[in-house]
């Protein structure tokens, strides 16, 4: 059974190594119609457990073998805070992880559980979903088991912030016409100007899905990012992006920086040739400045 995998590069991560804590079979409080693994009864407890030292000790080998990493990733087939012994797991990782820094990526169902805030906040990269605010819209995307409740997961994302000091990256994945419409951003925003993330992650399906569902067009997903207001956000979609380049002046690269920073794909796909020779000048000049988040690198105005 194979516990680690890859290392594989990520442009949202950087060079990641994965580590998978649910190898046997998909455990998951969620069953979201976006899954890229086959549907599965959710559950709120992992009944195949692999053991900690089984781990560490497939995990000594791999960062023997695989230098340059950026990220150790804790992830699962399922959601990786049902691992029972996350927090001593992640102990354990501190002590030889090196440099290397730690990410999780969970959907985000228990963080209003104090001890899995108390137990995210040791990791230096926490990704966790939100995908919507709305409590029909989020039942219907992300078909939650039991009755977990989209107002308590924002409540704990909110309360998390104030306790957290790594990276804090919020996942949001939209479907066509399940959590796309108008009253979902606007909800989301909401949410999302409560909970403060350091990045946004906004992206749509872009591989096979568990259930009939669409992705929304690159478009729609800029029209959304816009909608978003002035976060960093970090559109995500692989999915080829055919927007027409278009020439900034000066004064409008430095008002669209300012209004919210793009990162470096964005302002290749936005700005014409022209325009981002002027944007080079203009980061030369340092009128604009990068700030790198969670290994993505976002410009904006000073
Ligand atoms: S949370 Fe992740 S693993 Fe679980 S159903 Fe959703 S996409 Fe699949």
């Amino acid at each position: 059974m194979k516990l680690t995998f890859g290392p594989v590069p990520s442009r949202r991560f950087g060079m990641s190594l994965g580590v998978d804590l649910s190898p046997y079979q998909k455990q998951c409080n969620f069953d979201c119609l976006y899954c890229e693994l086959a549907p599965a009864q959710t559950t709120d407890h992992q009944d195949k457990i692999v053991p900690i030292d089984t781990i560490i000790t497939e995990l000594k080998t791999s960062l023997l073998k695989h230098k340059n990493l950026d990220v150790i990733t804790l992830t699962a087939n399922g959601e990786p805070t049902l691992y029972p012994y996350l927090d001593e797991l992640i102990d354990e990782i501190d002590k030889i992880k090196g440099d290397v820094k730690t990410l999780i990526l969970s959907n985000g169902a228990n963080i209003n559980d104090k001890n899995i805030q108390n137990t995210l906040s040791k990791i230096d990269i926490v990704k966790l979903s939100l995908d919507c605010a709305n409590p029909k819209g989020f039942r219907k995307i992300d078909r939650a088991f039991g009755d977990i409740d989209i107002a308590d997961i924002i409540n704990g994302m909110v309360e998390f912030k104030k306790i957290y000091k790594g990276e804090f990256v919020i996942e949001v994945l939209l479907v066509k016409d399940v959590n796309d419409k108008i009253d979902d951003i606007k909800a989301l925003k909401a949410a999302l100007d409560k909970i403060k993330p350091d990045r946004i992650d906004l992206g749509t399906i872009d591989r096979p899905p568990a259930y009939d569902v669409m992705p929304i067009s690159y478009e729609k997903l800029r029209q959304i990012q816009n909608d978003l207001g002035k976060l960093p956000i970090n559109i995500t979609a692989r999915t080829s992006q055919k927007i027409k380049q278009q020439f900034f002046t000066k004064d409008e690269i430095i008002q669209t920086l300012k209004m919210r920073p793009l990162t470096l794909l964005d302002i290749e796909n936005l700005f014409d040739e022209t325009s981002q020779n002027i944007f080079k000048e203009l980061v030369k000049k340092g009128l604009i400045i990068k700030n790198t988040i969670a290994s993505v690198e976002f410009y904006e105005s000073k």
